[in-house]
C-alpha cells in the first residue's frame, strides 16, 4: 500500500520514495507519495518524479481498486521495482486546488441544504444544491458571509473518529458534501474554526491551514438547474 503523506501534511511539496511497481495501464505505484489522487471533487496532482537526475512528467494521479496512489506518466516509462525516486508536486497547481477545495467547505457551510454535485473550476469552484423555494440565498449576502469567514482566518484542522462514533452521532456532521469512504473503520473529519465553529464534515482532501489563505471571493452566479437544483459558482476576486 502507498503511504499517503498528504493526509498528515498537505504542505509537503516533495518526498523520496521507492517504486513498488508499474500497473497494467502503465501507472507508477510508489511506497509513499505527496501526490493527491482524484477524489471527492478535488483533481489528482501533477508534477514529476526524478530518477537518476532525469524528470518523468506526471500528468495526474488516481486511486486504483486497492486504494494505492497511481502516478500517471505523460509518456510511457519502464522502472524497475525498488528504483529510488524523488516525487515533486506542481505546487502552484496543488496550492490553487487547496484554496478552491477549502473554499468549497465554506460554501457548503454557508448553504445548509443537500449537495448533489461539486467541481473545482478555472475561476474557483461550484456546488449544486437542492434548495427549496424561498430559501435561495442572495448573492451579495452569501459572498459577505463567506468573505467574513475568510477574513476571520479560522483554523482548518483534521481528526479521525471511529465509523461507529459517526453513526451514533449523525448530527456531528453539519453538511454531507462528499460521502465519507467507508470500510477502514475510521473516518477523517475536517474542522473549520475553534470548536468546529464554522464547519465539520468528513473529507479526505487537502486543505489550507486556515481560511485566510483562500483570499477574497465573489459569488459569480446562482443558476437554476431544475426544480430545486441550484448551481452556485464562486470566483476568486484576485
Ligand atoms: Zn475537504
Amino acid at each position: 500500500m502507498t503511504l499517503l503523506l498528504f493526509r498528515d501534511d498537505a504542505y509537503l511539496k516533495s518526498c523520496d520514495a521507492k517504486v513498488l511497481g508499474i500497473n497494467e495501464r502503465g501507472g507508477i505505484i510508489l511506497d509513499q507519495t505527496v501526490f493527491y489522487p482524484t477524489a471527492g471533487g478535488q483533481p489528482g496532482d501533477k508534477g514529476s518524479l526524478m530518477v537518476d537526475g532525469s524528470p518523468i512528467a506526471i500528468a495526474t494521479t488516481v486511486y486504483d481498486e486497492a486504494k494505492n496512489a497511481v502516478h500517471v506518466p505523460a509518456e510511457p516509462v519502464s522502472l524497475a521495482q525498488g528504483t529510488p525516486v524523488s516525487a515533486a508536486l506542481d505546487w502552484d497547481n496543488r496550492y490553487r486546488n487547496m484554496r478552491c477545495h477549502s473554499l468549497m467547505h465554506l460554501l457548503c457551510a454557508a448553504v445548509p441544504f443537500p449537495v448533489t454535485g461539486s467541481a473545482l473550476t478555472e475561476e474557483g469552484g461550484r456546488i449544486d444544491f437542492d434548495i427549496p423555494e424561498g430559501h435561495i440565498p442572495i448573492k451579495e449576502e452569501l459572498a459577505a458571509k463567506i468573505n467574513g469567514w475568510i477574513s476571520e482566518d479560522h483554523p482548518i484542522t483534521t481528526r479521525w473518529i471511529a465509523e461507529e462514533e459517526l453513526d451514533a452521532n449523525p448530527g456531528l456532521v453539519r453538511t454531507l458534501w462528499v460521502k465519507p469512504p467507508r470500510g477502514s473503520g475510521r473516518i477523517r473529519l475536517v474542522s473549520i474554526g475553534v470548536n468546529d465553529a464554522v464547519d465539520l464534515q468528513p473529507c479526505g482532501g487537502t486543505h489550507l491551514k486556515s481560511t485566510g489563505g483562500i483570499g477574497r471571493v465573489a459569488v459569480a452566479k446562482i443558476e437554476n438547474k431544475g426544480k430545486m437544483n441550484r448551481r452556485i459558482r464562486l470566483a476568486f476576486a484576485s
